[in-house]
């Protein structure tokens, strides 16, 4: 059984605890590997080690900063048909996933993060005439948590250390327990990539506990969380006495709206892919499909007929496109919400169990039916709750003002995609609908400069280009005289 280790100070070790926790592959049900299970004491050396590497990282140039990250990712180049069957077995997608998405996406956020320095700069403020100069010293804050979930592994693992590396931080990261693999995969390169022991660090295990000791320590400057709304409740009422920087991206429910006027063929066949892509398991899915009277039938009846078509396979094999959910406990979760939404008076236009198991091999895998559910009201609980599986709703509006406010009818505000041919329409109701990224007649086309996240309970803080570049550095204003 493959045995995963902690880095901490430029060493793999096993926890303090010397515990493990088993590490199950979703296509089979079967432990395949064993993560060590840290606690306090392994925060405690990480943080130790992150400690002594800060001096001579924080004041290490750019370029060198950069040229680590850049061999990072060429790294996970030459590794990364190894990383694409670790991604697959450890979360349950398919690896033509992993192969199209997740890891030439980790790599260009390497890339991206070592290009981004190189051009990060600071405002100065030089009135004409000026006494006086201030400018702006962005400075790196410390030593920093990045905590990750399992839904795009390695993908939004390095979407928040690349950032803070790149600003000359000290890093102590924890992946999600669930997909631990290609993190450490990553850590086994971070030497050769020319980091030094202490810069870059990671600690496995569960979040209750390493993840639980790393926000609660004081040295521990900034946090930055992609997970769960509530876990992200959790650690901001954890830190908000320590006054700890914190960028958190959470859940979403996210509205897809289509009205009478759309581009129908690709707007089914995007609201498809919006709706079930790595098993409904991205946060940035579709689950609430709004869709205009006068087509509601067609469109339904369009959409019922593609998903129909969609069966889960062995994620292993290179045509399957859908895969097993992520776990056990969570493929039960999304069971059960399809149960409730029955009780509620659903009806199940298609799926609505657990799928057959794809071969031999995968008996007691996670795999459920992609499904597609009619005739809830907008407040029930299966309209308001993020599912996180392959299971949406559809509802019907009369008129753009319908639209927006069943869109708006949620407590989360992450992302939107509204489908229409009037780009007036379009424009305005992206403005009206509260969430942080929306999508006009596409979905998930990402410009790695833009910021990311999300409103409501969906998050606090932006990610990406530049926003991560100040999240992970302190301004200091200056001021000095000219004379
Ligand atoms: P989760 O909140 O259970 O766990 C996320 C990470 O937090 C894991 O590494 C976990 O170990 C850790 N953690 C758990 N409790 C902790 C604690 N008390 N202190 C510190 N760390 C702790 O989320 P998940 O189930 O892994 O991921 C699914 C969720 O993530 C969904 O809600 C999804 O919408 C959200 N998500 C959001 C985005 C985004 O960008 N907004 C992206 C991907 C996933």
């Amino acid at each position: 059984m493959l045995e995963l280790e902690n880095l901490i100070g430029g060493e793999l070790r096993a926890s303090e605890s010397k515990a493990w926790l088993d590490n199950v592959e979703p296509a089979t049900g079967k432990p395949f590997a064993r993560i060590p299970r840290s606690n306090a004491a392994d925060v405690a050396a990480a943080v130790a080690a992150a400690r002594s590497a800060f001096p001579g990282w924080s004041v290490t140039p750019f370029e060198q900063r950069a040229e680590c990250l850049r061999k990072w990712g060429a790294l996970i180049a030459q590794h990364s048909e190894a990383l694409i069957l670790a991604e697959s077995q450890d979360n349950g997608k398919p690896v033509s996933l992993a192969r199209a998405v997740d890891i030439p996406r980790a790599q260009k956020n390497l890339e991206f993060f070592a290009g981004a320095i190189e051009h990060f700069a600071s405002d100065a403020h030089i009135p004409a005439g000026a006494t006086h100069i201030h400018y702006t010293h962005r400075k790196p804050i410390g030593i920093v948590g990045c905590i990750s979930p399992w839904n795009l592994p390695l993908y939004l693992f390095t979407w928040k250390i690349a950032p803070a590396l790149a600003a000359g931080n000290c890093v102590i990261a924890k992946p999600s327990e669930v997909t631990p693999v290609t993190a450490w995969m990553l850590s086994k390169w971070a030497e050769e990539a020319g980091f030094p022991p202490g810069v870059f660090n990671v600690l496995h295990g569960l979040g209750h506990e390493a993840g639980q000791a790393l926000v609660e320590h004081p040295e521990v400057k900034a946090i930055s969380f992609t997970g769960g709304t509530q876990t992200g409740a959790h650690i901001a009422r954890t830190t908000a006495g320590m006054f700890k920087k914190l960028s958190l991206e959470l859940g979403g429910k996210n509205p897809a709206v289509i009205f009478a006027d759309c581009d129908f063929e690709k707007a089914v066949a995007t609201t498809i892919r919006s709706s079930f892509a790595n098993q409904g398991q991205i946060c940035l899915c579709s689950s609430r499909i709004l869709i205009e009277d006068s087509i509601y039938d067609d469109f339904r009846d369009a959409l019922v007929a593609k998903a129909r078509r969609i069966v889960p396979g062995d994620p292993a094999d290179q045509a399957t496109k859908m895969g097993a959910l992520v776990s056990a406990p969570h493929r039960d979760k999304v069971l059960g919400f399809i149960r409730e939404a029955q009780e509620l008076g659903a009806t199940v236009l298609c799926g609505g169990e657990a799928a057959l198991a794809p071969n031999e091999r995968c008996e007691t895998g996670y795999f459920v039916q992609p499904t597609v559910l009619e005739g809830l009201g907008p407040k029930c609980s299966i309209n308001q709750q993020e599912i996180f599986g392959p299971v949406i709703t559809l509802q019907r509006f009369h008129s753009e003002a319908e639209a927006v406010e069943l869109a708006n009818d949620s407590t989360y505000g992450l992302a939107a995609t509204i489908w229409t041919q009037d780009a007036q329409k379009a424009h305005r109701v992206a403005s009206n609908i509260e969430s942080g990224i929306a999508w006009i007649n596409c979905w998930l086309v990402r410009d790695l400069r833009t910021p990311f996240g999300g409103v409501k309970s969906s998050g606090v803080g932006r990610e990406g280009g530049f926003e991560a570049l100040r999240f992970f550095t302190e301004p200091q204003s200056v001021c000095i005289p000219t004379a």
